[in-house]
């Protein structure tokens, strides 16, 4: 059977539906080798992916995916393999999760002026303790009955702009990528076909940019092309990944929908410096707690 990866999976920890171990065991079930585990703006999830991981021969790419701004675009940074003892980058996540908490108050503060009952401790109850997101404010809407879909919360009230939306506080893909660099971890543009043109791209491959997730669901074959021509051209990594949020069959994303050759992963560890030289014999793990 093929081998394969996919580096970008969400779970409890942000706005998925499962627990890590829960999508260790789902991705086992699809056949993954090694499964990037890339929650919203925090990386809670990690260790219990990695516990799990160990128990059915799963191997785990510790990640995050940082929701940045530029303008009024929200741009989205993965980081790879950053080091989770960062004091900085410790310090950031608890400063987003306090923005996130904060956001949602005032989200729901906006809801209630237009007429709709939904309190924040209802929205806190659908999070498990972890990152609150704008899904989970969209389960709350659905279950008191003023939305049939997720997708319809965003369309009616807290998409982009829209009367319930509120900003998140400045955090730019230029702080992401240097957050990430001072955490020893590998900054990678996620989705760049969710983006539309992005003027600024060489900024932010001068700025230290690694790699790009050619590879998505949002990405269509023109955007990956384009993408995948762009990172041959600059020595840019090529990631590639779902994006499971835990959405049943038809309402988003599924395990195996991209399906990443391992070599994609051995240059993104030999990047980090995890892996040396090319044979599986001359393989040197740096790092405990990686394997292949
Ligand atoms: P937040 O991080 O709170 O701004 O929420 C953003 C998340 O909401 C994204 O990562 C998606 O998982 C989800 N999302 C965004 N737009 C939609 C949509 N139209 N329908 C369902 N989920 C969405
Ligand atoms: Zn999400
Ligand atoms: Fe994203
Ligand atoms: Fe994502």
């Amino acid at each position: 059977m093929k081998e394969f990866v996919d580096f970008h999976i969400h779970t409890t920890a942000s706005d998925g539906n499962f627990s890590p171990a829960e999508v260790v065991t789902q991705a086992a079930i699809q056949g993954l080798v090694a499964i990037g585990i890339t929650d919203h703006d925090t990386m809670d999830g990690v260790e219990d992916a990695r516990r799990a991981g160990e128990r059915l021969n799963m191997e785990i790419i510790p990640g995050i995916e940082f929701s940045a701004h530029f303008g009024d675009k929200e741009i989205h940074i993965l980081g790879y393999y950053c080091r989770m003892d960062n004091i900085i980058l410790q310090k950031i996540l608890g400063r987003l999760k306090c923005d996130r908490h904060e956001r949602m108050e005032k989200m729901v503060h906006k809801l209630n002026k237009l007429g709709i009952e939904v309190s924040f401790a209802e929205v806190l109850a659908k999070t498990k303790g972890n990152a609150i997101g704008r899904p989970h404010l969209a389960g709350v809407l659905c279950e008191k009955g003023y939305c049939r879909t997720l997708g319809e919360a965003f369309q009616r009230y807290i998409g982009y702009n829209l009367p319930a939306f509120v900003k998140r506080r400045e955090f730019t893909p230029f702080e992401a990528i240097e957050v990430i660099h001072g955490a020893d971890g590998i900054p990678v543009l996620a989705h760049p076909g969710a983006y539309g043109k992005i003027d600024y791209f060489p900024d932010l491959i001068s700025s230290g940019l690694e790699g790009i997730e050619v590879f998505h669901p949002r990405n269509t074959v023109l955007v990956s092309y384009k993408y995948l021509k762009l990172a041959l051209k600059h020595g840019l990594l090529i990631t590639g990944g779902s994006d499971y949020h835990g959405a049943p069959q038809g309402q988003g994303p599924q395990l195996g929908d991209v399906q990443m050759d391992p070599s994609f992963l051995r240059k993104l560890k030999r990047r980090k410096g995890i892996l040396k030289g090319t044979g599986r014999k001359n393989l040197i793990y740096r790092n405990e707690g990686f394997h292949l």
